[in-house]
């Protein structure tokens, strides 16, 4: 299969060209479909890392959002640590090099200025930040559109981090993508995770 039979709009295809990925890799392949169907379903994705899960809800969250809006911060991507936050937000400007008005911003502890708030449709950040923005109301929620939470099954189980991740969730529209990634999914994970992102489609690879 190729990028172009996914469907994927230009711009994003050129992106995909310009860092040299000829074809999808395997969770690639078989999530994307399933992630950009419409209307939107949640996803739980368990695969390793190095096997292009970034890439993977990267292009789902590229696809979801309008660049003419391009302030409004439409998608949302949860890490357990501000360098993997940077990153993702690295990745995501790389493969969207070509989408015109993206901007990409880090919601992680020090990044955002006092009085401007976050500008970015697409927000990579650390839960704690993200609560304390929206607390501040520094940071809009009401657009969201997608939300991924890379390193799921820390994410959920981890004392704080769990409690963080399901106070953020509340806070976000109820019709809002849910697409958790994780390189594991123990049993107490997984019952987290269902709970988490209700009638996700599950992919182990
Ligand atoms: P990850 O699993 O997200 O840690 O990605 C592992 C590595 O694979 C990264 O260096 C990506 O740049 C690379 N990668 C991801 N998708 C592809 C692809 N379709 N073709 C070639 N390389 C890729």
């Amino acid at each position: 299969q190729s990028f172009e039979e996914l469907g994927l709009p230009k711009p994003i295809n050129d992106g995909l060209l310009a860092m040299n990925f000829k074809k999808p890799s395997k969770i690639q392949e078989r999530a994307l479909p399933l992630m950009l169907s419409n209307p939107p379903r949640n996803m739980i994705a368990q695969s390793q890392s190095g096997t292009g899960k970034t890439a993977a809800f990267v292009l789902t969250v590229l696809s979801r959002i309008d660049l003419s809006k391009s302030r409004q911060p439409q998608a949302l991507i949860l890490a357990p640590s501000r360098e993997l936050a940077r990153q993702i937000q690295m990745v995501v400007q790389t493969i969207g090099q070509f989408c015109e008005n993206l901007v990409v911003e880090a919601a992680i502890p020090g990044s955002i200025g006092r009085d401007t708030g976050v500008q970015g449709s697409v927000v990579v950040g650390t839960p704690g930040t993200v609560i304390d923005l929206v607390r501040r109301r520094a940071l809009n929620v009401s657009g969201l559109k997608v939300l991924v939470i890379d390193e799921a099954d820390n994410m959920l189980d981890q004392q704080g981090l769990g409690e963080q991740c399901v106070r953020v969730k509340a806070l976000l529209p109820k019709d809002i993508q849910i697409l958790l990634f994780s390189a594991t999914f123990p049993e107490r994970v997984m019952a987290y995770a269902e709970r988490y992102a209700p009638n996700a489609n599950q992919m182990k690879l």
